[in-house]
């Protein structure tokens, strides 16, 4: 037996978390729209998310990652990460810590 009420609260619940997607969704449109001009422009690609460094492209055994130039953030898009599961992921850190080195 499902109460009216909870019903209701389950639909504001779901309208809530619906509408936080679409915001989600425009953030990350609006991110990738600056990023690809950005790269017409030819300007280097992405401001970090966590400071104001420049994000740099590189790979590592093949998974394309974005590091920081300043905080040394490293960043992950998720057909990456996809990426990553299918990895020695012990392997894949120890790449990543010696070319972080160099
Ligand atoms: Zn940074």
């Amino acid at each position: 037996m499902s109460n009216p009420l909870d019903e209701r609260r389950q639909g504001l619940e779901e309208e809530y978390f619906h509408r936080k997607n679409q915001e989600a969704i425009a953030k990350l449109r609006e991110k990738m729209r600056v990023a690809a001009q950005a790269k017409e422009a030819g300007e280097s690609s992405m401001k970090c998310p966590r400071c104001d460094g420049t994000l740099k492209e590189i790979f590592i055994e093949d998974v394309a990652i974005d590091t920081c130039d300043k905080c040394a953030g490293v960043w992950l898009d998720s057909g990456e990460m996809e990426k990553l599961t299918q990895t020695d992921i012990a392997r894949w850190f120890r790449s990543l810590w010696s070319k972080m080195e160099e």
